[in-house]
């Protein structure tokens, strides 16, 4: 069955047996969007996301730059041009990594279910290196009195953490689990400070509440992983940085939290479907097309800044050219198409309910045309809003 046919998972997604920070964070968004993105869907072991090749481009200059602020960052922030530099250039792979990333991309993007050739990357490798070094060479300043002392990588002994700190300083990437709860995190970089430990994360973007619980988190596993609580917790973004002082309290509520989370989020992952927490997320969200509950914050923005999101009720079969279709407000729509869109459109007859993403409105959006890059999905009768 083509992949737009289907109206459900073939085999939903399993709780996590370990939690992540970000995983937490998601589920607690939407527990419904993390269960279909990572249920199996026909042939695709997860929801096969088609993003917006723009999209996709600020995606490999964002991971780009996320790497090279975590090298730049566990070298102690070293100034332009300077050998530590260099070295985290090499570290992050900066250069060779959008050549790759551009290439595996294009590939991912040929092989999607309904390809087109408007799905394509714009800018190549070069062009993108080009984009993150003029973002990074604006934000980043290299540091004058920060951290210096270059961290100890990929920490593989648990034995003696506090030990190995005391006679490195600073260590990074070092992987902890909480000894009691199914949660993990990858702690950027531990240093010591005059008064005790500061756990830190290197971060692209603006600042965020998420990053300082994310940092708590960090800090509780470090404290139960080696009797020590941290002082301080540090989110580093490239043009500067936000410390927050830590308490052991604030350690303790953390964990409660986590205790008494953990077990509600799988909870709520058991069911199929998952509750869903419509939000002002849902417009960009991926699995919009299988989520009613999210469906009427879609159409709500769709009327506002025009995007031709939208569902429809066929009210005649397809033809090569289109068919007349009603919206979910009781409109007389005409769907419009060149003949090659038309192959590309599901088995669909008289009666069915379709949702369509990316069409584009014209004629006061009487007409919608569907565009070679325009997803159509099916809907079963229940989940429909007309
Ligand atoms: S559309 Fe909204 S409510 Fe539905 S899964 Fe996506 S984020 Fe959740």
């Amino acid at each position: 069955m083509n992949f737009y046919e289907l109206q459900g998972p073939t085999l939903w997604a399993h709780p996590p047996s370990t939690w992540s920070s970000t995983s937490i964070d998601e589920v607690q968004a939407c527990p419904r969007r993390w269960q279909l993105l990572r249920s199996q869907w026909g042939p695709f072991e997860r929801f096969p996301v088609r993003p917006h090749p723009a999209a996709i481009e600020g995606q490999i200059v964002h991971e780009a730059l996320d790497r090279l602020t975590r090298a730049c960052g566990q070298r102690g922030n070293p100034a332009f041009g300077s050998a530590e530099f260099a070295q985290a250039l090499s570290d992050a792979d900066f250069f060779p990594s959008f050549a790759r990333a551009a290439s595996e991309w294009q590939q991912r993007l040929a092989s999607h279910p309904r390809s087109s050739p408007a799905f394509r990357l714009r800018a190549n490798g070069e062009e993108l290196a080009n984009r993150a070094v003029r973002m990074f060479r604006g934000q980043y300043k290299p540091a004058l009195d920060g951290f210096s002392q270059v961290a100890e990588r990929g920490v593989e002994s648990l034995a003696d953490l506090s030990a190995l700190l005391r006679h490195k300083g600073a260590l990074s990437e070092v992987k902890l689990a909480h000894p009691v709860l199914p949660f993990l995190g990858i702690l950027d970089r531990i240093q010591r400070i005059k008064n005790g430990i500061e756990v830190v994360d290197f971060k692209t973007g603006k600042p965020s509440d998420t990053h300082r619980m994310q940092l708590l988190r960090y800090a509780l596993l470090w404290w139960r992983t080696t009797g020590e609580a941290p002082v301080r917790v540090t989110a580093q973004y490239l043009n500067g940085a936000e410390s927050w002082t830590v308490a052991r309290q604030a350690l303790e509520e953390v964990e409660v939290k986590l205790a008494k989370t953990l077990p509600l989020l799988s909870d709520a992952l058991g069911v199929r479907p998952s509750v869903a927490m419509p939000s002002t997320g849902c417009p960009s969200c991926p699995v919009r097309a299988h989520c009613s509950s999210g469906w009427p914050m879609v159409e709500e923005a769709s009327l506002a800044d025009g995007r031709g999101d939208a569902e429809l009720v066929m009210t005649a079969s397809k033809g090569n050219h289109g068919f007349a279709a009603r919206s979910c407000g009781g409109l007389e729509v005409a769907v419009v198409y060149e003949a090659p869109v038309a192959k590309l459109l599901p088995e669909c007859v008289e009666g069915q309910t379709l949702r369509v993403l990316g069409g584009v409105w014209k004629e006061k959006r009487t007409q919608l045309e569907l565009k070679s890059w325009t997803e159509v999905f099916l809907v079963p009768p229940e989940g429909r809003c007309v």
